[in-house]
């Protein structure tokens, strides 16, 4: 699939869009997918090229807001973008070119294909995606493996073009001009131009707009003689970022980008005059400085937002910052030489490869012996309090932060618990996982939806959902049977949040280091007053041995008069044996993904929940859920929530009635 940005029309605020029969006014922007695009759209007369107008029969749908806890917000996201509706184009023949001529947009596009042309000099593949990735943000070619290695590493920032290039342009430029030209305009000048095409070049996406406008900004607030007003003029352009995008203000990346600049000019020159007073090189000292005070002004920001402290990120980081500005200026000077001395670029290209190879040994080394720390945030108060005691001088300013950080930490200690049992169905896609808070506030997870190659549930959705809640252990890890879809996120589970117990409904090979315990028919425990009961299978049924599915484990959860009936993927086969008590249960989970083979009419008939949840993936590929079981469940009275359609479901108990949204 391919994306495209624009606005809708030329003239955004004048622009009708139909929707069924329905005529809407529509302005902004809109995101736009078009399943395989070629470079010229049958039915066009010429290359689609950035900047051009198009036209185009689209399927519309508005941004979702976020309902899982630690999801992604897709509607803030595009709130912050100015993007109000994404549109997927089924067809390209469905698009159209409609301008004749070709935007200036699309010359910056050539000379950026010319400049990544000159790093087919850079012999290994791999070396060649991490130099494009670098310099110009081009990821394309980036793999999974390598990519996941910086991240662990902390060394991420330098695959995505931002604020670390801007610096190592600014710090680079200054040491090269001579004197006469740093404290000049003109100086200004040359800054001011180098920087906007790097910007251009790059693609011009936030974050490197934020940190070239920074950079200009500093650049201007040197010349103007303000060497101490410097982070004035810096408060005045982020101040002015702001008020042109004020939702920016919500965004961790541009969070990120504000700290770390607003640091680097508060505290970078005073770090760096120490590093040359004990004898460091000019240029290693101004990088070095540059690194520490980034990395220490973000580390908050990082708990905050991706629940990881890495102790293994500060020393990556300042041996990978000589390296990372070293291929910025030999992979620029590649291609300087591609155009006008080509025999020498071939050398260049080589000593790109050799630097993006230290690069990517260092990321592969760091990321195989960083602890991999992960927890939720602490209390934002106690964020703040630690970053005023950094910035403040003297006791009477350290004195707000201080309460503050004695407040948080006192609360933060407290329990957790309002008194109700919460119960989050949440949207891991096709799979299954409940994560359940009692009254008092402990936490337990029943499923943990399913891992793959790219992507494990445990970690992005339960994993993010229990941090974003505030929980760094569970009480107990349950897993109604073998099948990935319900077991494959529990690994990371189990090694990350110390469950006490892990249940299991036979032999796991996944979790056999956790010590889990087999539990059946008449197992039960009491977790803060409530009752979690298992219901099958029981050792005396006779199942088919090939049959995971018929021995999944089915749990009643119940606290008060609210009681909750988890099916897991049991079969109509398991639920003629099961005991199901005839009771109206508050909810269903429903078995089984909402599939034919489950939910018969007895057991409808005796759960007759409030509410029935399925747990299915958006067109996931067996056809779940089954329409004649919707129908059922919704036959007997029961309000069907599918986590393809309505997503992560909120149920709270107090005891005597459920709440939910
Ligand atoms: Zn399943
Ligand atoms: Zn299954």
């Amino acid at each position: 699939m391919c994306g495209i940005v624009g606005y809708v029309g030329r003239r955004p605020a004048q622009e009708l869009l139909l929707q069924g029969l329905t005529k809407l006014e529509y302005r902004g922007r809109i995101r736009l997918f078009v399943r395989t695009l070629s470079d010229s759209p049958p039915g066009s007369a010429r290359h689609l090229e950035k900047g051009d107008s198009i036209r185009a029969w689209v399927d519309i749908r508005r941004p979702e807001p976020v309902r899982t806890p630690g999801g992604f917000d897709q509607l803030g996201w595009a709130r912050r973008e100015g993007i109000h509706a994404f549109a997927t184009c089924k067809n390209e023949r469905l698009l159209n070119v409609t301008t004749a001529h070709i935007s200036p947009r699309a010359w910056v596009d050539t000379a950026r294909d010319r400049l990544s042309r000159s790093w087919r000099h850079v012999a290994d593949p791999l070396n060649r995606a991490v130099t494009a990735s670098m310099v110009l943000g081009d990821e394309g070619a980036l793999d999974a493996t390598t990519r996941e290695e910086f991240r662990a590493a902390g060394l991420l920032h330098l695959l995505v073009v931002s604020g670390s290039q801007v610096a190592a342009l600014i710090i680079g430029l200054r040491r090269a001009m001579p004197r006469p030209l740093r404290i000049r305009w003109a100086g200004c000048a040359v800054e001011g131009a180098v920087l906007l095409v790097y910007c251009l070049l790059a693609g011009a996406g936030d974050s490197i707009v934020r940190a070239t406008v920074m950079a200009l900004a500093f650049s201007v607030a040197v010349r103007a003689d303000l060497h101490r007003g410097g982070a004035n003029f810096l408060f005045a352009s982020a101040i002015a970022l702001l008020a042109l995008r004020p939702l920016d203000a919500l965004d961790p990346g541009a969070q990120m980008s504000f700290a770390a600049t607003l640091a680097l000019v508060a505290h970078a020159g005073g770090a760096a005059r120490g590093l040359a007073a004990r004898h460091v090189p000019g240029l290693l000292a101004d990088v070095l400085a540059a690194t520490v005070v980034a990395s220490l002004a973000v580390a908050p920001l990082t708990l905050l937002h991706f629940h990881r402290f890495s102790l293994i990120a500060l020393p990556a980081n300042l041996l990978a910052a000589p390296l990372a500005v070293a291929l910025l200026y030999a992979s620029l000077a590649t291609a300087v030489l591609d155009v006008f001395f080509a025999p020498l670029a071939p050398a260049g290209g080589w000593i790109c490869g050799i630097v993006a190879e230290a690069l990517r040994s260092l990321a592969h080394y760091a990321a195989a012996n960083d602890p991999d720390w992960r927890g939720p945030a602490p209390p934002l108060a106690l964020l703040i309090g630690l970053t005023g005691l950094a910035a403040g001088r003297g006791w009477s300013r350290r004195i707000l932060p201080l309460s503050g950080l004695v407040a948080s930490l006192s609360l933060s200690s407290l329990p957790r618990g309002d008194g109700r049992l919460h119960l989050w169905f949440l949207d891991v896609g096709q799979g299954d996982s409940v994560v359940i808070e009692t009254p008092a506030g402990s936490a337990a997870v029943i499923d943990a939806g399913p891992s793959f190659e790219r992507f494990d549930s445990g970690e992005r959705v339960v994993g993010e959902a229990l941090w974003r809640l505030g929980h760094r252990r569970v009480a107990f890890l349950g897993v109604t049977h073998r099948h990935n879809d319900h077991e494959g996120g529990a690994p990371f589970l189990a090694r990350h949040f110390d469950p006490e117990r892990v249940y299991v409904n036979g032999e796991s090979k996944a979790l056999r280091d956790f010590s889990p315990k087999i539990v059946r028919r008449g197992d039960a425990w009491i977790l803060d007053g409530v009752t979690f009961r298992v219901l099958g299978p029981d050792s005396a049924w006779t199942l088919p041995r090939a049959d995971e599915n018929a021995r999944s484990l089915v749990v009643e959860v119940s606290w008060g008069a609210t009681s909750f009936l988890l099916m897991g993927d049991a079969t109509r086969l398991t639920e003629g044996l099961l005991d199901i008590p005839r009771r109206r249960y508050d909810l269903v989970k429903v078995g089984h993904h909402g599939a034919a083979t489950s939910s018969s009419e007895r057991l409808v008939r005796d759960a007759r929940p409030r509410l029935a949840l399925i747990s299915v993936g958006n067109r996931n590929r067996f056809a779940h859920p089954a329409g004649d079981v919707v129908a059922r469940w919704a036959g007997a009275g029961a309000l069907v929530w599918r986590t393809d359609i309505h997503r992560t479901l909120h149920v709270a108990s107090d005891g005597k009635r459920i709440e939910w949204q």
